[in-house]
């Protein structure tokens, strides 16, 4: 669908006016935190049913200005992405899998009846953003810059239709640990409500699904856990995944399982990039569906040995402990798990470029 004049649109650039003051942002590179900090710019397209993409900018960071009728205000009408830059220790910077956030992105916006963005376009806007403000990767160990591409419904109008006007974003946001201690092992609450049903939006990364996962989410913590887990929908049976992470459980054979895409899950590209790792390392994985029962059964008995949740934003996280209405234990020791601790350095070996890239996955920028 797309022609050669959308993927080669260019790109206009406007400098800051106002620059954070380089003092300000080396103490913000020190410590940024998770989602808290932002860089001096972003990228903005612009989508109409008659011109298509247009208006491509890596611009200033600020407000931007909505009619009170925009329909993502109303009805949700919005898909977004989470992707790292990484600099590397000769001083360049990558991302990983890039065009795989491209893909996926698409495919969100083919659900949420929204147009799709080229792919070069989606991966040229990254580009753009990360060349634009290179002087904000963290000074600290483990941080990187997260991006976040996102695309909603501009048109203002009230009627239940797929809108005709679209914004495509990018903003950037120094990055440090997603959870606050770096934390050895999360703690969950298996969640009474469902976040997505057969036929729903569950495979799409849009922001209704985490919407709706917030009060669960905020459950689990007034109940002193970290995170929620997800049961299936339609038998409340099978372990789906956390608020914004996928699963793994590793057993004493050195079996792995996962929970298979079956259009409830987000197909996260950490999740598929450990399919291929943990293979490697010799473990055999299977995607397949695992009980709530059974995950219990198995920690008290000691088949399973360690479980863990993944996803780009705190990569790779061992679950400790797991309480529900009617469940309550620890897995392994409560802490981190030797093999989710060795898959999570396999990983970020890769990402952070300590360690060859045999997949093709990470893509250099600069
Ligand atoms: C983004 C996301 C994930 C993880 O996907 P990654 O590509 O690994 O970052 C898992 N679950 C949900 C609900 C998500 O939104």
């Amino acid at each position: 669908m797309a022609s050669i004049a959308e993927t080669s649109l260019d790109f206009a650039h406007v400098a800051h006016p106002s620059p954070t003051p380089a003092e300000r942002r080396a103490t913000v590179l020190a410590d940024p935190g998770f989602g808290i900090a932002f860089s001096d710019h972003m990228v903005t397209i612009e989508w109409s049913e008659e011109r298509g993409w247009h208006d491509a900018k890596v611009g200033p960071y600020g407000p931007i200005t909505l009619d009170p009728a925009t329909a993502v205000l109303h009805y949700a009408q919005e898909v977004f992405e989470g992707l790292k830059a990484y600099r590397h220790g000769d001083g360049s910077i990558a991302l990983f899998r890039p065009e795989a956030n491209a893909a996926r992105f698409n495919a969100s916006a083919r659900r949420l009846a929204m147009p799709e963005l080229p792919e070069e376009l989606f991966l040229e806007s990254v580009r753009q953003l990360v060349l634009t403000d290179r002087d904000w990767f963290p000074t600290i160990e483990g941080g990187s810059l997260y991006l976040r591409p996102f695309m909603f419904a501009t048109e203002a109008f009230l009627g239940v239709r797929p809108a005709k006007q679209f914004k495509y974003m990018v903003i950037a946001s120094p990055a440090g640990d997603y959870f606050k201690s770096g934390a050895p092992a999360v703690s969950i609450w298996i969640s009474d409500y469902s976040r997505a049903a057969p036929g729903g939006t569950g495979a799409a990364k849009c922001g209704g699904n985490y919407a709706a996962s917030l009060v669960p989410q905020a459950e689990a913590i007034a109940r002193g856990h970290d995170q929620v887990v997800f049961l299936d929908a339609a038998e409340r049976k099978w372990i789906e995944e956390l608020g914004g992470m996928n699963l793994y459980f590793a057993f004493d054979d050195g079996s792995l399982i996962t929970p298979p895409l079956s259009g409830t899950i987000l197909p996260g590209i950490t999740r598929d990039s450990l399919l291929t790792l943990a293979r490697e390392e010799g473990l055999t994985v299977r995607e397949e569906r695992y009980s709530i029962d059974q995950w219990e059964a198995d920690t008290r008995s000691g088949r399973l040995v360690e479980c863990f949740a993944c996803g780009t934003a705190a990569v790779v996280t061992s679950v400790g402990k797991v309480e529900g209405r009617e469940h309550a234990f620890t897995v392994g020791s409560g802490g981190p798990g030797q093999l989710t601790m060795k898959l999570k350095d396999r990983l970020v070996s890769i990402q952070r470029g300590t360690a060859p890239d045999t997949h093709g996955w990470v893509k250099k920028i600069a």
